[in-house]
């Protein structure tokens, strides 16, 4: 049970220092928990697919692809 605990708490740290939501993933199409990658850019943990965060009104999800996430990356 130690175990468990100890893997939850590395869990929560991961979470607290990383920006997570929740929301349906386009690659996957599961509602999932999404790990912040760069600024609006997140990483689906059910698919590892990358996907870029919209918001007009509302928050929506967009499949990116590796090549524009190193553009990202490039640029800061
Ligand atoms: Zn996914």
């Amino acid at each position: 049970m130690e175990k468990l605990s100890d893997r939850k708490k590395i869990f929560a740290d991961i979470i607290r220092k990383a920006k997570m939501v929740d929301g349906v993933c386009p690659h996957c199409t599961e509602h999932s928990l999404l790990i912040g990658i760069v600024n609006d850019y997140f990483r689906c943990l059910s698919c590892g697919g990358d996907i870029e965060q919209k918001v007009n009104g509302k928050i929506s999800y967009l499949p990116i692809q590796l090549k524009e996430y190193d553009e990202v990356k490039d640029n800061g």
